[in-house]
């Protein structure tokens, strides 16, 4: 019996088993070869263009841009050449940027003394149960904490509790 028949494309079967379907290459993977023939991006990402003269809306390929050979041959030969040129040209930093650490001021360092001289006494009124005492405390350290925040010191540190 015979199962194929000769066209001028080539030999297409007449009537094949759904293993010799899935074997077949779809839109897909003849897109990806084409891609890898022309060296053009193989993966390009659909983006909607907007034509501002003819007041109309189309999709284009945008490249992916990928650095990774195994991803996208072609975009990763377009970026490397891209480094290689920026590094021939000097577009690199010769020296590492660091921001140069402030160190604290006379007031802040004040503020964190008066703050934990006030743990002390925040425990020992804990242990007297005096919760007046206790109340206070929590009220003069938010104050502290508050200045503290207001001379530049970002963030707060852990509050008594009770
Ligand atoms: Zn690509």
């Amino acid at each position: 019996m015979n199962t194929t028949t000769a066209t001028d494309e080539g030999v297409v079967p007449v009537r094949q088993t759904a293993a010799q379907r899935r074997s077949l290459p779809d839109f897909r993977d003849v897109a990806h070869e084409l891609a890898q023939q022309e060296h053009i991006c193989a993966r390009p990402i659909p983006m909607l263009a907007y034509n501002s003269k003819t007041l109309t809306e189309e999709y284009l390929g945008a490249p992916c841009k990928a650095t990774i050979a195994s991803v996208c041959p072609a975009c990763a030969d377009k970026a490397r050449f891209l480094r290689i040129t920026q590094s021939r040209e000097g577009w690199h930093i010769a020296s590492e940027p660091e921001n140069e650490k402030i160190p604290p001021t006379e007031q802040q360092t004040a503020l964190l003394a008066a703050r934990a001289d006030l743990f002390e006494t925040f425990q020992q009124a804990k242990a007297d149960g005096d919760q007046d005492m206790m109340s206070g405390i929590r009220e003069v350290v938010a104050d502290l904490d508050a200045e503290m925040k207001n001379s530049g010191v970002p963030g707060t540190a852990a509050r008594p509790r009770s």
